[in-house]
């Protein structure tokens, strides 16, 4: 499987039909795989912080969230066929999952997860969500909500709490919930299932300015938005200009 780097973390070059079929494998394998969905700004963040950096890395899956990542790939002579984003590939692949697998929504605001679990049966009426619960990424509640997923022993958790939270609690976690094979930090996804949020047009996501969209309905998003479209792109731009300029001071 291709892998391209991207400030230093691995991306995986799929399409969505690859990574429909990568996940259906990784659900039915013997292994406890973890999947993340980076975005433009969760790469600033693990520049920042080394622990993140580490989960991205320790990862089975990380799949092209936001259109920032397609043209970071090609600035850097890389490739990526194109944007896999975390709520459409869990939309797609929770309609082709059937009895034998019980899914498990954790996080966004009390009542979304469980609204969120009714618009899933409404799409595929064989989907088993064996719970649903808010929560909260505080060390403090892990015990209870451990005790809870246990009990409901699903082959997916997805787990709401926004990044990093949300996949540093998975990493934290995941080793003590045998039950599951697939567990995948899903941001907002909840929220756009629910019907709290709604997605961008079709046409505004084609164009790559998803980001517009989200910065008018949620202004009070603009520092992410800002990281995403400024900082990251200023970021990938200083990284390739420091490869180069190593590689002509190592030329003999
Ligand atoms: N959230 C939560 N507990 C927290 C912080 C966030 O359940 O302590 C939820 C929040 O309600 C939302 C999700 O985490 O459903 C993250 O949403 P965000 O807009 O940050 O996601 P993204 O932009 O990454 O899709």
């Amino acid at each position: 499987m291709e892998r391209i780097h991207l400030l230093g973390i691995p991306i995986d070059a799929l399409t969505m039909e690859q990574a429909l079929v990568r996940l259906r494998a990784l659900l039915t394998g013997d292994a406890q795989c973890h999947v993340m969905t980076p975005n433009s700004e969760m790469l600033v963040a693990a520049v920042c912080d080394p622990a993140f950096a580490a989960v991205l890395r320790s990862t089975s899956l990380n799949l092209p969230d936001s259109a920032g990542l397609l043209w970071a790939a090609r600035w850097t002579g890389q490739n990526l066929p194109e944007r896999v984003a975390g709520v459409d590939a869990m939309t797609r692949f929770l309609e082709q999952v059937g009895e034998d697998h019980g899914v498990f929504l954790l996080g966004a605001d009390e009542g979304i997860a469980a609204r969120a679990a009714d618009a899933l049966r409404a799409r595929n009426p064989r989907l088993r969500v064996v719970g649903t619960h808010a929560g909260s990424p505080s060390p403090a509640d892990a015990p209870s909500i451990l005790d809870r997923i246990r009990a409901a022993s699903p082959s997916i958790l997805l787990v709401a709490y926004g990044a990093p939270a949300q996949d540093l609690w998975i990493h934290t976690h995941l080793r003590t919930l045998p039950s599951v094979r697939l567990a995948v930090g899903v941001g907002g996804t909840f929220d756009f299932w629910a019907g709290k949020r709604h997605r961008a047009p079709l046409w505004l996501q084609r164009l790559g300015l998803e980001w517009l969209w989200r910065l008018v309905r949620e202004p009070r998003r603009w520092r992410r938005i800002f990281t995403a479209v400024v900082v990251f792109p200023w970021m990938v731009v200083r990284h390739k200009k420091d490869a180069e300029s190593l590689m002509q001071s190592l030329r003999p």
